[in-house]
């Protein structure tokens, strides 16, 4: 593994701790593998301490990153601002268990191998949980139409028509006696 900016060796890990700033740019983005470009760079503040075989790994990430809205496709800016929490234990990788299903303790517990940390896959993964699953544009998006691809922010479409709400029927037919 290569030692740079996103790598931490153990050994660095002093006493008192580790205070460690980054800032992730679109290059360092498609390092991550975050499936997503950014809209401004993501900055992280880490503190590491060590606590015999743990390292416990708190920070914040704050930024933006580019998403597609779920109805309409088209591409915002979504703010991201994650708080970070991770214990990591300091061994080999054991082998999964599969005579039982992990506990909470042991899901939370990442394992260190070869005395040094990879602050990537951390990072990645708290971008991603702070992203929603079906992100919107904005809460009243009206999405595309179904039948033409229209977008309904932007234009109207000529299905519209035939696709009048049978209460607004009512009101017109009152309307006309
Ligand atoms: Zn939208
Ligand atoms: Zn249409």
């Amino acid at each position: 593994m290569e030692h740079d900016d996103f790598t931490v060796l153990l050994e660095n890990i002093l006493p008192e701790g580790l205070e460690k700033r980054l800032e992730v740019r679109e290059a360092e983005a498609e390092e991550l593998r975050l499936a997503m470009p950014l809209s401004a760079p993501l900055g992280v503040e880490l503190s590491l301490t060590r606590h015999g075989s743990r390292v416990l790994v708190r920070g914040t990430i704050r930024g933006a990153v580019t998403l597609e809205c779920s109805r309409c496709l088209a591409g915002f800016s979504h703010p991201v601002e994650a708080g970070l929490e991770t214990h990591l234990e300091i061994g080999e990788k054991k082998a999964a268990a599969t005579d039982h299903e992990p506990s909470l303790e042991e899901l939370d517990v990442q394992q260190i191998d070869k005395g040094c940390i990879d602050l990537r896959e951390l990072i990645a993964e708290q971008v991603h949980l702070a992203v929603p699953l079906k992100p919107l544009c904005s809460e009243g998006c009206r999405g595309l139409c179904a039948h033409c691809g229209a977008d309904l922010n932007t234009e109207s479409c000529s299905c519209e028509g035939e696709q009048t709400d049978p209460r607004w029927d009512a009101l017109k037919h009152l309307k006309e006696q």
